[in-house]
């Protein structure tokens, strides 16, 4: 971009993590003057903290979100094609039970249509795996109950060094960050630092994660259609196991757990679902922990225990709940906007490049209207 074509509009970016960078990044291109602030260090939260897949979300499936699958399953390909050496293919397995028609033909129905809505990203297609080479890939898996397991491609990433990439690419094209600079409050003309220093701004964005709610009501925002968060923790063990390939394992209560293979020894395993208030501080209770080993030792004839746990780590998702009450509750982001200020709710890692572009969009709506 030549100097003549930069904006003379400054934009406050509040949160250095992947949606925060993303908008960034997203504004940058456009041609605006980009300050991101961040409490702490950039892609040190939520966004270091998730399962590190850039994957569709195969669970979607089942609630008709295809849109969104297909949007996610399109951004695994942009992040793997930088080629930051940062991004793997892996083929997850399902397995499949003895007399479990559901797990034979609604999940192979899935991968199928994981695989139909995958067209055009270059990853490979799912596939039945017989048990012959199921008992190859993981001689550990109990495989007495099996008939074999569905295959489907989705991609690892090291999610913080992914993200820090990019922050990377954004130094180079001119945005500045303030690290360890708390924000207070956000204005329609700019932002209070918590030092108690004014900085003025054409418009704030919040890309606050699981603290953007908070920062609203601190500011006195008033949200329109009444948008809060519910913050769900998700926690990880990293175990002592080797594997190649990942492991989808239904779980009792209709959610799936991954194992991923992560590096040579070591296997992250999750996640655990436990709604949480407040979003200080996530950490996994010894409930979620017995809770995936149990799971693990169900599957897998290798006993699993404390001794094998090398690391743990939890995150909170922020999940919009929309008029007040939960049933509204969506995994899908919400931009809103009041006065000069655009609020981030929710989001995934995998399509954070989409709606730092959907937020720019809002951001320039601001600036024009
Ligand atoms: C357990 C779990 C597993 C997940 N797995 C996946 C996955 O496999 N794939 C996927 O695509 N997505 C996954 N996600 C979702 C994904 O991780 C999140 O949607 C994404 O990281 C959210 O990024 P963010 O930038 O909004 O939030 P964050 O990364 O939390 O960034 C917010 C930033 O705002 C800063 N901040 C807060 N308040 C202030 C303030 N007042 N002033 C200045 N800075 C402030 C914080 O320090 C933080 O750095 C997972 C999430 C969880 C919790």
């Amino acid at each position: 971009m030549r100097a003549t074509d930069l904006k003379q509009e400054r934009i406050a970016i509040v949160g250095g993590g992947i949606n925060g960078i993303m908008t960034a990044w997203a504004l940058c291109d456009r041609g605006y003057s980009i300050d991101v602030y961040d409490r702490g260090d950039l892609m040190n939260e939520t966004s270091a903290a998730s399962s590190r897949m850039l994957h569709g979300g195969l669970r979607y499936l089942a609630k008709l979100r295809f849109h969104m699958v297909r949007e996610a399953l399109l951004e695994r390909k942009w992040w793997r094609d930088k080629n930051t050496g940062m991004v793997r293919e892996f083929l997850a397995h399902i397995p499949v039970r003895k007399g479990n028609l559901q797990e034979l033909f609604i999940f192979g129905a899935g991968v199928m249509l994981y695989s139909i809505l995958s067209l055009g990203s270059g990853f490979a297609h799912s596939r039945w795996v017989p048990l012959k080479s199921l008992r190859e890939r993981f001689p550990e898996l109990d495989t007495s109950n099996l008939i074999g397991a569905w295959g489907y491609t989705d991609a690892i990433m090291d999610d913080r060094g992914l993200g820090l990439w990019a922050a990377n690419q954004l130094q180079n094209r001119g945005a500045k960050f303030f690290t360890n600079t708390p924000v207070a409050v956000m204005r329609s003309n700019g932002i209070t630092l918590q030092s108690g220093e004014e900085r003025p701004y054409d418009v704030v964005v919040n890309a606050a994660g699981p603290w953007a709610a908070d920062l609203i009501s601190a500011s006195n925002i008033k949200s329109k259609n009444n948008i809060g968060l519910m913050l769900v923790r998700g926690s990880h063990l990293i175990i002592k196991r080797n594997l190649e390939q990942a492991v989808v394992l239904p779980h009792i209560d209709g959610r799936i757990l991954f194992l991923l293979p992560w590096a040579p020894g070591e296997v992250i395993f999750g996640t655990t679902e436990a709604r949480q208030e407040s979003p200080n501080s996530a950490e996994i209770s010894a409930a979620e922990r017995s809770e995936l080993i149990d799971a693990y030792n169900q599957w897998f004839t290798d006993t699993l225990g404390e001794a094998d746990i090398l690391s743990e780590y939890s995150g909170l998702r922020p999940i919009v709940k929309q008029d007040g009450g939960t049933s509204g509750a969506s995994r899908e982001a919400v931009i809103g906007m009041s006065g000069g200020v655009v609020t981030i709710y929710g989001g995934k890692w995998t399509t954070s490049r989409q709606l730092g572009r959907k937020t720019a969009d809002a951001v320039e709506y601001l600036i024009k209207r």
